[in-house]
């Protein structure tokens, strides 16, 4: 990774600026009120006046930016940071997107996407969790579950709605919501409780402004999956309070022994969700930037009037790879969960024994332990890890206030890898337990 990339899934996540601590609030709301002047160019020319706007400047830069950047410039790092498949993608998927662009499939597609792809989602959905929708109106084709993500909330809100964000949360959840107009609520979910969200967390968030609840389970960073019964409470205050939900199901396919829940087959919900996912986590596919968002056909209308202005249409030929991926791809899919599966064991072991405790993730491919035992913050724990023994993790302050305490170890990598780190991190954990 060069010091210009920016992992997408958090592994340069957006917090406060100061590197050492804490950041003490969440990316969030309040723009500075004055216009920024400094904006001055050298050499006697005229004052610029401010030229990021608010929205803009309410984003924080990445805090930890600087600690990647580093990264970069070490050897021997065992990357346990950025979440993404070590997998390349299945040979018959490259294949397909091979063969369209040889047969001259290098065009635009339709602003919605290939109708053939939207109708083997359409399928796969049915098949997997009994929801219906219309490939012809009710889903779009998008770059990434990323631009769901954007397009979701630019059609959603308004000025000073309120989205509430479970926390921890995925690194985009909250400047998405800022960019869009609106002001992110973020729900604290505790390791007590497996990270799972409680509804009365929800209610408790809830106020005249609030508009979505903007769910990501299974959790990237914490591994939580919501089981059934959860999401029905939940529902029930979504229909009692009248609001829209927008489902991040990108890891939907990896969890261990547990069903995932897609949130429109909760009874309720159906109607009032933006349900969205991709090809990114399941398939191996990051690289290939493809996702899909499915809604009523009038929420998706909307969303397509950004979409068809902002992108066009999602690149051509990973959409033949998403078909193949979708039709002939199940196989692949079982290997690499059972592949993660056996990684996860390991890390979640390994990482308790070494006295970072960790409860453990069923879904995603994440482990979230506690460095209580070391008394550092986990931007400090961080740090400390790689200048002293090579390893990356994430501080858990990257995924909102409530992460604090804890690191994201991504087990994305290879087993090699994992006991390598594990090795590493337990001499220094031994340096500094308390
Ligand atoms: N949502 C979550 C929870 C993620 O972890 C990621 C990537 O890490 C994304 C969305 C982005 O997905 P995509 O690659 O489809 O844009």
């Amino acid at each position: 990774m060069t010091s210009e990339q920016t992992p997408a899934d958090g592994g340069a996540p957006a917090t406060q600026g100061a590197q050492r601590s804490v950041p003490d609030e969440v990316p969030n709301h309040r723009p500075p009120a004055e216009p920024n002047l400094a904006g001055v160019a050298s050499s006697g020319a005229r004052p610029r006046r401010g030229v990021l706007s608010r929205r803009v400047r309410a984003i924080p830069a990445s805090g930890i930016r600087r600690f990647f950047d580093i990264m970069t410039t070490m050897e021997d790092v065992i990357s346990l940071s950025v979440g993404e498949p070590d997998f390349i993608t299945p040979r018959h998927i490259l294949q397909r997107a091979v063969d369209s662009l040889y047969a001259g499939e290098t065009h635009y597609t339709s602003n919605y996407g290939l109708p053939e792809l939207r109708a083997a989602i359409a399928e796969h959905l049915e098949r997997l969790y009994g929801v219906s929708y219309d490939p012809a109106t009710e889903i779009i084709v998008t770059t990434g579950v990323s631009e769901g993500l954007d397009i979701a909330l630019r059609a959603l809100l308004d000025p000073g709605d309120e989205v509430i964000v479970p926390e921890p949360t995925y690194v985009s959840y909250q400047p998405l919501t800022v960019l869009a107009g609106g002001t992110a609520v973020p729900v604290p979910t505790r390791a007590e409780d497996g990270f799972r969200l409680k509804a009365e967390a929800v209610r408790a968030a809830i106020t005249p402004k609030t508009k979505v609840l903007l769910l990501g389970f299974p959790c990237n960073p914490t591994g939580a999956v919501l089981e059934r019964t959860e999401l029905e409470a939940i529902a029930r205050l979504v229909v009692e309070h009248d609001l829209y939900v927008i489902s991040d199901e990108i890891y939907d396919r990896l969890t261990y022994g547990v069903p995932h829940t897609c949130v429109p087959s909760v009874p309720g919900l159906r109607e009032r969700t933006i349900l969205l996912n991709g090809f990114s986590k399941a398939y191996a596919m990051t690289g290939w930037r493809l996702g899909y968002a499915c809604a009523p056909a009038d929420i998706l209308e909307g969303m397509m009037k950004v979409h068809q202005y902002a992108m066009m249409c999602a690149p051509t030929p990973s959409q033949y790879a998403a078909i193949e991926a979708l039709r002939c791809g199940e196989a692949d899919v079982q290997r690499m969960v059972a592949e993660y599966d056996q990684r996860r064991r390991l890390i979640v072991k390994g990482l308790n024994e070494i006295g970072l405790a960790c409860h453990e993730p069923q879904g995603a491919f994440y482990a979230f332990p506690s460095i209580a035992c070391t008394g550092f913050s986990s931007m400090e724990f961080s740090e400390r890890l790689l200048f002293e023994e090579k390893v990356s993790v994430v501080p858990g302050s990257a995924f909102g206030a409530s992460g604090e305490g804890h690191v994201r170890v991504c087990y994305g990598s290879s087993i090699e890898n994992l006991e390598r780190a594990l090795e590493r991190m337990h001499r220094f954990v031994r340096r500094y337990s308390r």
